[in-house]
């Protein structure tokens, strides 16, 4: 199996950017000209564990004599790019992909590795992923798009997400948005998985370990934690960020309980090395700050609450200094929103 130093890993990272900038531009024309090129790179995690990114996304990959285990794809071409500095670095294929869960950001892409690789999801991820009923009316955002009232959004009446995203939501790709299609999201390059677990499954390969791990959160349904034996490490995605802020302001979130539960459930898995789908690589003491930080901000919320002040107030005078040198402190206003409306709706 090849060995590659970081720096021999820098450089092919380089080429990797300008051969998938040109690409991009190619595949959307325009639309790409005004995008940066996504900042891709791999570095080691401890024993065959390695972590890559794209953009503020992360992934993981354990490498074994017998195959690689990736977890999420994160999207197709950086599923294609890292497939190619794979093949480039080891003589052995992608032989499991393994689900954090189905959203697309982290979800999309699987089919790069689905002709070598089993694709491992949590039991409910079907359903997640499933279109509703095709009499799904559009939601009340999209009606207000509805220029030509034909109950579809064609891509000359989409704007913000739905224009961003129209090929992701257009499931059979017949260039119009129905209800159904935007009631289910972004996923249409979300390969559905192989094969399901219910509550833990171990994989092995190549006398190394994966452990998969549900794990019950709001985020999502089929929410899995990896737990990598050999290298005392763990890969969670969106529900702990390592020295990072949690994200803008809880979206989808309406317990804060719920969240504070969920993390503790992590911290209760046997791990030091915690590796987050966003945010740095740290310790098992870095995912119990991130709790703390989010308990300190519902106990500053509430009191603030308690005494009558308005958003506007409690975002000038809640200030979390001790977490300043977070990544993305710049989101603590909207975390604060965020609070104020859960807190505010009975939490
Ligand atoms: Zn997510």
């Amino acid at each position: 199996m090849a060995k590659i130093t970081e720096a021999a890993m820098s450089s092919k990272s380089l080429r990797g950017i300008v051969r998938v900038s040109a690409l991009a531009g190619l595949a959307v024309g325009g639309l790409a000209l005004a995008q940066q090129a996504p900042d891709r790179g791999i570095v080691h995690v401890g024993g065959d564990l390695y972590r890559a990114h794209n953009n503020a996304h992360n992934t993981v990959f354990l490498v074994t004599s017998e195959g690689i285990v990736v977890s999420d794809p994160i999207n197709r071409d950086f599923a294609e790019w890292l497939q190619g500095e794979l093949a480039s670095m080891y003589d052995v294929p992608v032989r499991v992909v393994a689900y954090s869960h189905f959203h697309w950001d982290h979800a999309s892409g699987g089919e790069v590795f689905a002709d070598t690789a089993e694709v491992v999801g949590h039991e409910t991820m079907p359903a997640a992923l499933a279109l509703p009923s095709a009499d799904t009316p559009l939601s009340d955002a999209a009606a207000g798009l509805d220029a030509n009232g034909n109950g579809q959004i064609e891509e000359s009446e989409a704007s913000g997400n739905l224009a961003g995203q129209f090929a992701l939501i257009d499931a059979d790709g017949d260039g119009m948005l129905t209800g159904a299609e935007i009631a289910r999201g972004p996923v249409s390059e979300v390969h559905p998985p192989s094969t399901l677990y219910s509550d833990t499954r171990t994989i092995t390969l190549g006398g190394k370990s994966v452990e998969l791990i549900h794990i019950a959160a709001d985020h999502s349904p089929d929410m899995t934690v990896l737990r990598f034996p050999d290298e005392d490490a763990v890969f969670f995605v969106d529900i702990i960020s390592v020295k990072r802020l949690p994200f803008m302001d809880f979206p989808g979130l309406t317990s804060v309980d719920s969240l504070v539960e969920t993390i503790q459930a992590v911290e209760a898995i046997d791990f030091s090395v915690a590796v987050g789908g966003h945010g740095d690589i740290g310790t098992k003491g870095d995912v119990a700050d991130h709790r703390r930080y989010i308990e300190e901000l519902r106990d500053a919320v509430a009191a603030g609450m308690a005494d009558g002040q308005s958003l506007e107030e409690l975002q000038a005078s809640i200030t979390m200094d001790a977490y300043s040198e977070w990544g993305s402190f710049n989101w603590l206003p909207n975390n604060i929103a965020g609070m104020y409306r859960i807190l505010g709706s009975g939490d």
